[in-house]
């Protein structure tokens, strides 16, 4: 027993002169971001903080399901102050599993739009989900809507990624808010119908694959597409001069969007630093740098961006529907696309 206990002190003590080194000065200002966006532009966007605050940031990356895990196995210990990540069901994920602190600001209130934020966690970019096809193969008339995708004239056109990736997951939820669970049951069977071949990839193999001839429709979120649309590699212009690129349900509810965004950890050591974090990340220069940076749009309105991508891709209506609405119907968009093979 005794034995034991040392044992246990000492690896305390280890622990302990491990972290106190590992936090270098006592005196300087450190804030702990778990950080699932892994866009190396982002560099830029935590520079500007430290510069700002004098307050350095420690990073961890890592993905989505392994830093939810992470924060909470560390529980009361976690010496995480902030979760960044992407996609509003994951960071609804957070939410459900009681990672997040309650925030309250003034400012965040002010500057991000109430349909884009909850009470514990605030989006600071949108990315939509659009409408990729083969020009010359399909015409725009044919692909104006989400629901067109489910179309039989598209039979053996579709490509798609994974129906258990957040991003479709998301744009499904949407579907079953406005329509409910019966429509959109019919809608992922006809889109499975519809499939050239069985999902795989990322938005940008989709991409690919449209202007290569294998399918002729997709659905890729835009940021994939101003990465090539800002490519001087010649395939990369060459995927880009063979699509079209729709906005989808323009004449109804807008194009489904997404976002980028975090919150404040519940057992954060850093709380005071934590929420400044996130109201500099509402900043028109942190703004800025998802704009120019990750080619994502700012949630901001006013900001002036600089982006000839996003410049090109032009102005469309976005879905209003609040982010939490895409929590809430998530894991029925999960069911459902089990049930249709939507895999
Ligand atoms: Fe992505």
């Amino acid at each position: 027993m005794k034995t034991f206990l040392s044992h246990f002190l000492l690896t305390l003590a280890v622990a302990a002169t491990t972290f106190a080194s590992s936090s270098s000065r006592a005196d300087e200002k450190v804030l702990n971001l778990y950080s699932a966006r892994h866009y190396q532009t982002d560099e830029a966007l935590y520079e500007g903080f430290t510069r700002e605050t004098g307050i350095r940031i420690k990073r961890i990356e890592g993905k989505d399901d392994e830093l939810l895990e992470r924060i909470r196995n560390e529980g009361a210990y976690s010496p995480a102050d902030v979760l960044l990540t992407v996609d509003a069901a994951r960071l609804s994920a957070a939410h459900e599993l009681g990672l997040f602190a309650p925030v309250s600001s003034p400012l965040l209130d002010a500057r991000i739009p109430a349909n884009l934020r909850t009470a514990d966690w605030f989006s600071f970019s949108t990315r939509a989900r659009v409408i990729v096809y083969a020009k010359g193969v399909v015409k725009p008339e044919e692909v104006q809507t989400y629901g067109d995708l489910a179309d039989p004239r598209l039979k053996g056109k579709i490509c798609s990624r994974s129906g258990s990736h957040p991003y479709n997951l998301s744009l499904m939820a949407s579907i079953i808010a406005h329509q409910g669970e019966a429509k959109a049951e019919q809608w992922a069977k006809g889109v499975v119908a519809n499939f050239a071949r069985a999902p795989k990839g990322g938005d940008t193999d989709q991409i690919r694959a449209v202007a290569a001839g294998e399918c002729a429709v997709a659905v890729a979120n835009t940021y994939y597409l101003a990465r090539l649309m800002r490519s001087d590699k010649p395939e990369d212009r060459k995927t880009i001069d063979g699509i079209g690129v729709v906005w989808p349900d323009q004449q109804s509810y807008g194009a489904h969007i997404n976002v980028s965004g975090g919150g404040v950890l519940k057992h954060a050591p850093n709380k005071e630093a934590a929420l400044k974090f996130l109201e500099y990340l509402a900043s028109d220069q942190a703004q800025r740098y998802f704009a120019d940076g990750n080619n994502e749009w700012p949630v901001v309105a006013g900001v002036k961006i600089d982006n000839p991508a996003l410049e090109a891709l032009g102005k469309f209506k976005a879905d209003p529907l609040p982010v939490s609405s895409l929590a809430m119907y998530r894991a029925k968009a999960q069911i459902i696309f089990d049930q249709v093979g939507y895999r």
